[in-house]
């Protein structure tokens, strides 16, 4: 008995070594036959990893960078400013594309041409000449064809504030982990036809940037173009977005006042005013009484290249008492219950318009996307505190920034804010709501609030880099 108790774990020990040998050798022919090997017999062999290829296309909706290696190294991406560029670091690379040198021109629309080099020992950089602000909103490693790697970067311009949106947001995120392609039609990396880009918008005039410090930051690569756009005739585009209309009234007060009517004349004032500055071009998510998706409304604000996102509304809060002015920007949670409340009645108000065929579905969101979206709510919430500061004058009750779900303030790259003007719940601030000076003179707060973001937000981008030690 007492052999038997000792024999038994002794058994279990062999079977054990024999099933950890058995999955060595498993492991071993794997990392053999499979050049990612995760086995770390494979890292103890490996070279130096090699870039194979370089090559873009254009794709639908994007610009298409690929990028070929021998391995499925981890990159980490920027993006600089005065001229736009992004940047790609690899871990120490060789160069060995074939017909192409270590600096060289590309031809799709938005990318111009690239450089190579290695601003340390343990890394290569490669950097990517765009024309225009173009952003990498979708980067992911297709598995391996001829033995290389294929790094897939998409790239769309979206206008000066997304690209500064997403240059920030990859500042502050330098160790993402890009996997498998995010749909199956992804699995080709071929461009598709050539197909023309919106023309590109001149860029506001913008403040002195402020130079990048690298952990190797002692030389600096040349611009590799002057900007050629005429600043003079550019303009900031404020894209106006008046709540609810057609089929979905909003809220109606006991006087039969709809918030549909009031959030679409509180809109005309606003465009009249920030056009007025000359420095401003509007554009409305609806200018007469049409109902409109929530998602269509984030749409349309990122095709006109929009640089803030503002919505207004005059919902009803659930007490009559309740009265005042909120600025909301976007959270997971919820500020207050009423805020809450607010943004899940809103929400469904999409659902008036029958379902939203084109809607997709948000947990599919590419990752890059995500996490411009989390500067992005920095940058409105900062826009949040101007209008606050510019309400101070109102007459009605302050009642802050909040925040809460608001379907509509999820531009991922475009900073957004739902204006509650008051609430037609209560009489007073019906009456305020109704009343076109009392209009004329939120809008007023809310212009010079635009303003002074706009003037003051273009600060802290990077500029420079160094590609060469
Ligand atoms: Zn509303």
């Amino acid at each position: 008995m007492k052999e038997n108790q000792y024999r038994k774990p002794d058994r279990y020990y062999q079977a054990g070594v024999v099933i950890s040998r058995a999955l060595t050798l498993i492991l071993l022919m794997l990392s053999v036959l499979l050049p990612w090997g995760i086995s770390p017999w494979n890292t103890a062999v490996a070279e130096t990893p090699q870039i194979t290829d370089l090559r873009s296309g254009q794709l639908e909706t994007a610009s298409r960078l690929v990028i070929e290696t021998s391995d499925p190294v981890p990159v980490s991406l920027l993006l600089l400013v005065d001229p736009h560029r992004l940047v790609v670091d690899f871990p120490s690379s060789r160069w060995r594309v074939e017909d192409r040198g270590a600096s060289g021109g590309l031809s799709s629309p938005l990318l111009k041409g690239y450089r190579f080099g290695s601003p340390a020992p343990n890394i290569s950089r490669l950097v990517i000449d765009l024309d225009g602000p173009a952003v990498p909103e979708q980067i992911f490693w297709l598995p391996p064809r001829n033995g290389n790697h294929r790094l897939v970067i998409d790239l769309v311009d979206r206008g000066e504030t997304a690209f500064r949106v997403a240059a920030l947001a990859l500042q502050t995120n330098q160790n993402m982990a890009f996997s498998s392609p995010p749909t199956a039609s992804s699995q080709d990396d071929a461009p598709g036809s050539q197909v023309p880009l919106p023309q590109p918008r001149p860029r506001p005039p913008v403040t002195v940037t402020d130079t990048l410090t690298t952990d190797n930051g002692t030389a600096n690569v040349p611009p590799a173009r002057p900007s050629t756009q005429t600043r003079d005739e550019a303009k900031w585009v404020v894209f106006i977005d008046p709540g609810h209309g057609g089929k979905d009234p909003g809220a109606i007060s006991i006087h039969g006042h709809k918030e549909k009517d009031i959030t679409l004349k509180a809109a005309k004032e606003l465009a009249k005013q920030l056009e007025a500055t000359g420095q401003i071009k509007v554009v409305l998510s609806r200018d007469r009484d049409q109902f409109l998706h929530l998602r269509k409304r984030i749409e349309l604000a990122r095709l006109h290249q929009a640089d803030i996102f503002i919505s207004l509304h005059a919902d009803a809060a659930p007490s009559s008492k309740a009265r005042g002015v909120s600025v909301f920007t976007l959270s997971d949670t919820a500020s207050d219950k009423e805020a809450e409340l607010l943004a899940s009645r809103e929400n469904k108000a999409d659902l008036i318009g029958g379902p939203d065929l084109g809607a997709t579905d948000p947990e599919i969101t590419p990752a890059l996307l995500g996490i411009f979206q989390r500067e992005a709510m920095n940058q409105s919430s900062m826009f949040a505190n101007e209008l606050m500061l510019a309400f101070d004058d109102l007459p009605t009750l302050k009642r802050g920034h909040r925040f809460a779900g608001f379907a509509v303030l999820k531009s991922p790259d475009i900073p957004s804010v739902l204006i509650e003007m008051g609430f037609l719940s209560n009489s007073q601030d019906e009456s305020y709501l109704v009343d076109a000076s009392y209009r004329r003179k939120i809008m007023q707060g809310v212009t010079q609030a635009v303003l002074r973001f706009l003037e003051n937000n273009n600060h802290n981008l990077p500029n420079e880099i160094a590609i060469n030690p």
